[in-house]
C-alpha cells in the first residue's frame, strides 16, 4: 500500500477494534489503483459521528451535519464520514436530508461514478459493488445506477463527469453521456463557485480538449456562466490538444486571451464566474500583454517583470512562436533587476531606519520601491533607496 494509506491504517484499526466497519473510499482508492499520486485519504465508517468522536482523543467537527468528523492522529488529520444515504433533492443540487446508515452498500450507492464508488479495507481488499474496477481498467466514467436519476438529483455531477474524463483521460459511458445531454439545462441551478471549480479542473486536465468538445456538442457550455456557450472554442481546444495549463490562473488567462471579448467584457465575464479579486486583477493585467506581445509598452514592463512565468506559460500554451516569446526576454534583459532578491535594500534595512513597521506596510513599501526600480525611476543602490525612504517618510509626517 502507498504510504498515505499506511499512515492512516491506525485510524481504521481504532474503528474496527471498537466493532465498527471502516474503509478507505473515494478518490484516494481510485487514484491508487491508477498509480496516480494520492491527495487526501477519506475514510467511511459504520460508526455514527458521536461514536467516532468518542474513539479519538482529538477530533474536529468539520462537517458533522453531513456526518464528517476529522480525527487528528499523530499530527495528521483524517476525514471520517459515517455511511449515509441522501434523500429527495428538491433543488437539483443539495440533498434535503442525509441519513446515517450502518451499511457500506448504501453509502457506495449514493456516490457519483463507479470509479469513485470503490472501498478498500484495512488489508487492502477492494470492495467493488458497481464494477468500478472494470470501468477503471477500461477508462470509463459511468454513473452509479441510472444516470438520469443521478444527474437529476445533483446537476453538478454532469460537470464532474466531464472533469474526471478530462483529468483521467477517460471516455464517458454512452448512457451517462445521453443523460448529460438531456439534463444539462439543470446546471443553471448550481452555484457558480461549484461549477467554476469543476470547470477549472476540466481546463487543466490532460484531456481538456475532448471534454470541452463534448461540453460544446452536448449543449453543456450553453448553461455555463458568462455566455461562454456563444464562444467559438475551436482555437482554445486546438491549443489544449497539444499543451496543458498548470494552474487555474494560466487556464483562465489562456481562455480569455483567446476569446473575442474586449478588456471591459473580460472583467464582466470574470465577475459572472465569481473569480477571486486577485485572479481578476492578474488576468486583466496579463491578457492585454499576451494579445500584444510584440508591442509591450514601457509602463507594462513591471507586469512583464512581475508575471514573467505566467506570461511565458500562456504564450507557450498558445503556441506563440519562439521569436515572439523572445521579445519578453529581450525586454526583461533591459531591466535593472530580475527578481526581488536583487533589490539593494530589504525589510531588515527598513526596520533599522525606525521609519517603517514590520507587517503589511513594510511589504507595500518594498513593493512600491521595487516597482520604481524596475521602471528605472529609482536607482538600485542601497544609499539611494535609504534616502528615498527617509524623504518619503518625512513627507508623510509633514
Ligand atoms: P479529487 O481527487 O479531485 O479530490 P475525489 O473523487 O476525491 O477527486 P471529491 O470531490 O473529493 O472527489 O469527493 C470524494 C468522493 O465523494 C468522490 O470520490 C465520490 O465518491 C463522492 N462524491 C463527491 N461529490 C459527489 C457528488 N456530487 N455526488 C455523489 N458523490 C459525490
Ligand atoms: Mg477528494
Amino acid at each position: 500500500l502507498p504510504q498515505e494509506f499506511i499512515d492512516a491504517q491506525p485510524v481504521l484499526k481504532t474503528l474496527e477494534n471498537a466493532g465498527f466497519e471502516a474503509y478507505f473510499v473515494g478518490g484516494a482508492v481510485r487514484d491508487m489503483l491508477l498509480n496516480k499520486p494520492i491527495h487526501d485519504v477519506d475514510i467511511a465508517t459504520s460508526a455514527f459521528p458521536e461514536e467516532v468522536k468518542s474513539l479519538f482523543n482529538k477530533t474536529i467537527d468539520t462537517g458533522i451535519q453531513h456526518g464528517t468528523v476529522m480525527a487528528l492522529d499523530h499530527g495528521a488529520g483524517y476525514e471520517i464520514t459515517t455511511f449515509r444515504t441522501e434523500s429527495t433533492y428538491t433543488d437539483f443540487r443539495r440533498p434535503d436530508k442525509v441519513t446515517f446508515v450502518r451499511s457500506l452498500k448504501e453509502d457506495l450507492k449514493r456516490r457519483d461514478f463507479t470509479i469513485n464508488a470503490l472501498a478498500m479495507n484495512y488489508s487492502g481488499n477492494i470492495v467493488d459493488l458497481f464494477d468500478g474496477l472494470s470501468d477503471l481498467k477500461n477508462g470509463i466514467v459511468r454513473a452509479v445506477g441510472d444516470a438520469e436519476v443521478r444527474f437529476t438529483e445533483d446537476a453538478l455531477r454532469m460537470m464532474r463527469a466531464l472533469r474526471f474524463s478530462a483529468q483521467l483521460e477517460f471516455a464517458i459511458d454512452f448512457n451517462t453521456q445521453q443523460a448529460l445531454r438531456k439534463l444539462a439545462p439543470n446546471l443553471e441551478k448550481i452555484a457558480v463557485e461549484r461549477i467554476r471549480v469543476e470547470f477549472e479542473k476540466i481546463l487543466m486536465g490532460s484531456q481538456a480538449s475532448e471534454s470541452l468538445q463534448i461540453a460544446s456538442r452536448d449543449q453543456v457550455m450553453a448553461y455555463l456562466p458568462g455566455d461562454i456557450g456563444t464562444w467559438d472554442l475551436s482555437r482554445i481546444i486546438l491549443d489544449l490538444e497539444s499543451n496543458q495549463a498548470n494552474t487555474t490562473q494560466i487556464a483562465w488567462i489562456h481562455l480569455l486571451a483567446r476569446s473575442d471579448l474586449n478588456e471591459k467584457k473580460i472583467t464582466q465575464f470574470m465577475r459572472m464566474w465569481k473569480m477571486s479579486r486577485e485572479d481578476i486583477k492578474v488576468t486583466s493585467l496579463i491578457v492585454p500583454l499576451v494579445r500584444h506581445i510584440e508591442t509591450v509598452r514601457k509602463f507594462q514592463l513591471y507586469q512583464v517583470y512581475a508575471y514573467r512565468d505566467i506570461l511565458l506559460s500562456v504564450l507557450y500554451l498558445m503556441g506563440v512562436p519562439d521569436e515572439k516569446v523572445q521579445q519578453i526576454d529581450t525586454n526583461f534583459a533591459t531591466l535593472p533587476i530580475s527578481k526581488s532578491a536583487d533589490m539593494a535594500i530589504n525589510g531588515a534595512d527598513l526596520i533599522m531606519t525606525g521609519l517603517v513597521k514590520p507587517g503589511p506596510e513594510m511589504g507595500r513599501t518594498l513593493k512600491m520601491m521595487e516597482k520604481a526600480v524596475v521602471l528605472g525611476q529609482l536607482e538600485n543602490k542601497h544609499d539611494v533607496l535609504l534616502t528615498y525612504i527617509k524623504e518619503l517618510k518625512s513627507d508623510d509626517k509633514n
